[in-house]
């Protein structure tokens, strides 16, 4: 900046705030980060989302905006519309969304009246706070059901399911989880909807990035409405998106705005734009196949530390690890509080049938999207399911927990993704 912009701004700089993201950027850069649902952004997507789009209104779409001004806006916009209906072969795209919970609400707001009923996956066994939780405005709106996984193989089971609809009638099947290991097929669920004659809204908040690097079946072609977030293993800036069928696109864009948000965020919107154009390419889909195969050999790992796997292991980016039997005494908030004092970190989860309450939980929730960013392989999926094992293993040991500690930032040191940032 010139010398005559610069004097324009406040004189004071705030350190207090700038010291505080700089310790985050050095968490970031010195601990293993294994939430599933978490992803570093390239350093171009940071700069889209810091940019002075963010000074702009423009409520409303391209072309039809409340206020002036929008001519290039409109231009990145579009361009995020464009990528984005290419990048999954969907007829329309609604980018606005500043959430996934925004872009849920959004559908139902689309599909439903109050007190209709509504059928996904039970949150105890992996479905989302949105798919129904009593203290979400979905369970405070409609009249959601639930259907469950198996007790046998702790899996979804399409019949099981086709059952629950026909017996609940429901005018929309919800399919999506934030904590199931396994593919979620979308055929079987189109068919199920169509037999009951209801609505299929296929949530796709963890796994976009895995459809996109074509290594998850895509839902597009079944669903009536496909929602998503941007920033799991997207990685693109914090936000969703709905994809949806022409027939259902202007109600889906009523909903969005003007009936639920306002002012769209096109500092984000710009920045899902750079994360569509970043997942078109086979950089991407080999770093979608990655996913996968990290998550198979961290669970590998965690095996062999006497770790039971819910329904046995993954087919994704994410696992399940059930506590119980490896000591029967350790919490899921336990295990996350001794994984962070090692810089391992994680996020407590409930188990199918869980014993435990949620703020508590039997089971640890373990992701890859963020360590294959990084470039770890199989190789590092080993070394870090051993730390895991030494971890819950060590109790109080600080001998113990600061040799696994040293051993974290070793790796992390080779893997730093903002170093120099
Ligand atoms: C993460 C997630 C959401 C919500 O996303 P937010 O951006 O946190 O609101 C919705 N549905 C599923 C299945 C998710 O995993």
């Amino acid at each position: 900046m010139t010398q005559n912009s610069k004097s324009i701004w406040p004189p004071a700089e705030d350190t207090a705030l700038f010291d505080i993201i700089s310790r985050e950027q050095q968490r970031q850069n010195t601990g293993i980060q294994l939430i599933a649902s978490e992803n570093f952004t390239s350093p171009a997507v940071l700069r889209a989302t810091g940019s002075v789009l963010t000074n702009k209104y423009s409520e409303g779409y391209p072309g039809r905006r409340y206020y002036g001004g929008n001519w290039v806006i409109d231009e990145a916009e579009d361009l995020a519309r464009e990528r984005v209906k290419a990048l999954f072969g969907a007829d329309h795209a609604n980018v606005q969304p500043h959430s996934g919970a925004n872009a849920n609400m959004a559908a139902y707001l689309a599909l439903l009246d109050p007190g209709d009923k509504v059928m996904g996956l039970s949150l105890d066994h992996g479905g989302h706070l949105t798919h129904g939780s009593p203290v979400n405005f979905s369970g405070r709106l409609y009249d959601f059901v639930a259907y469950s996984l198996t007790a046998s193989d702790e899996r979804l089971d399409y019949n099981q399911i086709a059952d629950t609809a026909r017996r609940e009638n429901p005018k929309l099947i919800i399919a999506g989880a934030t904590a199931y290991p396994r593919i979620i097929d979308p055929a079987p669920l189109r068919s199920i909807a169509d037999e009951v004659g209801a609505l299929f809204l296929f949530d796709a908040a963890h796994i976009a990035g895995l459809i996109a690097g074509g290594v998850h079946p895509n839902p597009v072609p079944y669903a009536d409405v496909v929602t998503f977030t941007t920033h799991k293993t997207l990685r693109g800036p914090r936000g969703a998106c709905i994809l949806c069928t022409q027939e259902l696109a202007k109600d889906i864009d009523k909903a969005v705005f003007p009936g639920l948000q306002g002012g769209p965020l096109e500092h984000v919107i710009a920045a899902k734009a750079v994360a569509f154009f970043e997942a078109n390419t086979a950089e991407f889909a080999q770093y979608a196949h990655q996913i996968v195969l990290n998550a198979a050999a961290l669970g590998k790992a965690l095996a062999n530390e006497g770790l039971r796997l819910v329904s046995g292991g993954t087919d994704n980016h994410l696992l399940l690890v059930d506590l119980r039997t490896f000591d029967a005494d350790l919490t899921g908030k336990v295990a996350q509080e001794r994984l962070d004092s090692v810089g391992i970190t994680t996020n407590k989860n409930t188990i199918p049938d869980d014993p435990r309450s949620p703020f508590v939980t039997s089971g640890l929730r373990l992701g890859t999207p963020a360590v294959t960013t990084q470039g770890m392989k199989e190789s590092e999926m080993a070394l870090i399911g051993e730390l895991i094992g030494r971890t819950l293993r060590a109790g109080e040991d600080e001998a113990e927990l600061a040799a696994v500690r040293q051993a974290v930032l070793e790796l992390c040191d080779q893997f730093a993704p903002y170093r120099d940032l």
